[in-house]
C-alpha cells in the first residue's frame, strides 16, 4: 500500500500521518491482553530477550482483571478529559499478542469490535509468532488501519542469537510477507547499541527493512532494566550503555538511510516508572528528541536522503 510523505520536521511522523489521514488526532491506547511470550515461557525459552523484564512492555493491567474493553475506556475518558474531541489506536501491546491459538486470537479482538472512537488496531508480535490463519484474522478486524509491531531490533542472526531472540531475519522478512499478502502495516522495531553492534551494524539493520514491505519504524535505544540479563552483563561490565551523543548520532544517520515513505512511530524507548538501571539520560525524552533533531540540523539530514535506491544500483 504506497504511503504518502506525512513531514513535519525533517521525518515523517506517525502523529502527522494519522492527523492528516483522519483529520484529528488519534492517540495509541496500550492494553494488555494477558498473553505470554514464547521466548518466556518455556515454548523456546524462559530465559527471554537479555533486555526483557518481568513487565514484556506491557502495562501489567490485566493482572488488575481490568477487561480490554475496561482499559480501553479507562485511558479513553483520561484523555478525552484533556485533549478533548480525538480518535483512538487500539494498541496490544504487551508480550506477544499472537502467542496464542486462532481462536484465542479471534476472542480477544472479539473484545474490541465497537469499541467507541477506535479508527486503528495496533498489534505487538514477534516474527516467529504469526501464520497464515492468525493473519487472516486479524485482517478481517472491523477498522480503518490495521498495524502489526514486529520486532527484529537487528538484521544480524549473530547479533540476535547472542541477544536470545529465538527468531532469526528471515522469520522478519517471512511475517512481513504474510502481512502485505493482506494489506496489513508493518512496523519495524529496531534497537540501536546492541551488544556487539557498531553503527555500520545498524545502518545495516536499517537497510535491510528498507528492503522489505514495511510502512514504519519504531527506533529504541539499549537501555538497561532491573531484573534482566542485560543488567547483570553491565554489572559484571559486560556491557557498557551508549551515550546520548551516540545514540543522537545512530538515529540520525538511520533516519537520512530511511526509506522515504516509511513513518517513524517513535525514537526512542520509554521506561516504565521504576525498572531503569541505565544510562539515566534514558528516562528523559525531550532531551533525546532534542539532541536527534540537533545532529540532524548540524549535518543538514533529512529522512531518505543516504536511502540506497536498490532501482539505481
Ligand atoms: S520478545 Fe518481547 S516479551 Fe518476549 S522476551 Fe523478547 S522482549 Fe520480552
Amino acid at each position: 500500500m504506497p504511503l504518502r510523505r506525512f513531514y513535519m520536521q525533517n521525518y515523517n511522523t506517525l502523529s502527522a500521518y494519522w492527523k492528516q489521514k483522519f483529520g484529528t488526532r488519534v492517540w495509541k491506547i496500550p492494553l494488555d491482553a494477558g498473553l505470554d511470550c514464547p521466548n518466556r515461557d518455556g515454548t523456546i525459552s524462559v530465559k527471554g530477550c537479555i533486555f526483557c523484564n518481568e513487565l514484556g512492555s506491557g502495562t501489567g493491567l490485566d493482572l488488575n482483571c481490568l477487561s480490554l474493553k475496561d482499559q480501553y475506556n479507562l485511558f479513553r475518558d483520561k484523555l478525552l478529559s484533556r485533549h478533548g474531541s480525538i480518535k483512538f489506536a487500539a494498541y496490544l501491546q504487551s508480550f506477544s499478542n499472537t502467542h496464542c491459538s486462532p481462536e484465542k486470537l479471534e476472542s480477544i479482538l472479539s473484545q474490541l469490535k465497537d469499541l467507541q472512537d477506535l479508527k486503528v488496531l495496533c498489534v505487538g508480535t514477534r516474527p516467529d509468532c504469526l501464520d497464515e490463519e492468525k493473519v487472516r484474522i486479524l485482517a478481517t478486524f472491523p477498522c480503518d488501519e490495521i498495524w502489526l509491531d514486529l520486532g527484529l531490533q537487528s538484521s544480524c542472526d549473530e547479533t540476535l542469537t547472542l541477544i536470545n531472540r529465538g527468531h532469526l531475519a528471515q522469520d522478519f522478512s517471512r511475517s512481513c510477507a504474510l502481512a502485505a499478502s493482506k494489506k496489513i502495516l508493518v512496523c519495524a522495531h529496531v534497537i540501536a547499541g546492541l551488544p556487539g553492534e557498531t553503527r555500520v551494524h545498524f545502518l545495516q539493520t536499517i537497510d535491510f527493512v528498507n528492503n522489505e514491505p514495511v510502512q514504519g519504524i519504531k527506533f529504541h535505544n539499549l537501555y538497561i532494566c532491573k531484573n534482566t540479563t542485560l543488567a547483570r552483563w553491565w554489572q559484571s561490565g559486560r556491557y557498557l550503555p551508549q551515550d546520548i551523543n551516540d545514540y543522537a548520532l545512530w538515529t540520525a544517520s538511520a533516519i537520512s538511510r530511511l526509506r522515504p515513505d516509511i513513518i517513524i512511530h517513535r525514537l526512542t524507548g520509554d521506561p516504565a516508572p521504576g525498572e531503569l538501571l541505565a544510562p539515566r539520560w534514558a528516562s528523559g525524552k525531550n532531551s533525546i528528541l532534542n539532541s536527534i533533531q540537533r545532529v540532524m540540523t548540524e549535518k543538514n539530514l533529512w529522512q531518505g536522503k543516504q536511502w540506497i535506491n536498490p532501482s539505481r544500483l
